[in-house]
């Protein structure tokens, strides 16, 4: 079984004013007090109420992160957000990538591998976002489109990123539309996506480093099927939407990531 992290990480999208999101991050923290074992816990608001999250879950071991974040540490970039102005805050996750980002607001896998190398750099630990589209899917083109957004992403990044590195596989039919990806295919393409980086960084002699980069599923992921899709081994947690908005649906999830911990230590 895995050493790596399990990870349950709810991006809230745009939803939740700072008062919604206060009640909401205290309600996780609430809880998760005093529980073993547990995943990584991250909450991922809206840039506006990431303080409100942050101040509402101190003292517990929910970890806050960023939507999205430009790469440059400030400038003439009307509307942006830098890394500098979110670790300053106690943010310590940020998503890249994310597919709303990509179809929505102009993201290539350029400028995903620009935000990827300022997250390292100032030491935010970052969730790559990968998926194919139902078009793509339908055309057979999911492991060739998947495996392309992974190699964008991490050109020139060094093999010790490795270590801090994170990439959820989202596929963009299955986010916010109630249709799960099959668990079985989701580890399946989260194994291309591990074989990938593998390969990747074979020449520099550091292939085995793959074996440590947590790889999460994302997409319409609910109380009632995350189970099968952590029974599987290279699913190492999830990467929920509209779940992750009530706690009475986002703790169940935790506590799913909590078994997979667990089971994993009860193999060590
Ligand atoms: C997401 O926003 O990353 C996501 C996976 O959304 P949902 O869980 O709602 O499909």
């Amino acid at each position: 079984m895995t050493k790596r992290k399990t990870i349950i990480a709810g991006n809230w999208k745009m939803f939740k004013t700072r008062k919604e999101a206060a009640e909401l991050a205290s309600a996780v923290a609430a809880g998760v007090k005093g529980e073993k074992d547990l995943p990584e816990v991250v909450l991922i608001p809206p840039f506006t109420s990431i303080e409100s999250a942050i101040n509402n879950v101190k003292g517990s071991p929910v970890a806050v992160g960023a939507q999205n974040m430009d790469w440059r540490e400030n400038g003439a970039f009307t509307g942006e957000v830098s890394p500098v102005m979110l670790t300053e805050l106690g943010v310590t996750y940020v998503l890249i990538g994310h597919s709303e980002r990509r179809q929505f607001f102009g993201e290539t896998n350029g400028t995903v591998n620009n935000r990827l190398k300022a997250a390292l750099e100032h030491k935010l630990t970052p969730i790559v976002c990968v998926g194919e589209t139902l078009d793509e899917r339908e055309s057979g083109l999911t492991d060739s489109v998947v495996r392309r957004q992974v190699a964008a992403a991490l050109a020139d990044i060094p093999a010790e990123a490795l270590a801090v590195i994170v990439v959820a596989y989202e596929p963009v039919w299955a986010i916010g539309t109630g249709k799960v990806c099959e668990a079985d295919e989701a580890n399946r393409v989260l194994g291309q996506i591990r074989a990938t980086i593998a390969d990747l960084y074979k020449e520099c002699g550091n292939s085995e480093l793959a074996e440590n980069v947590p790889l999460l599923y994302g997409g319409s992921v609910k109380p009632s099927n995350i189970e099968e899709q952590m029974a599987k081994p290279e699913i190492d947690g999830a990467l929920v939407g509209g779940a992750s908005l009530k706690a009475e649906e986002f703790l169940p999830l935790i506590k799913a990531g909590q078994k997979r911990v667990k089971d994993s230590l009860s193999k060590v």
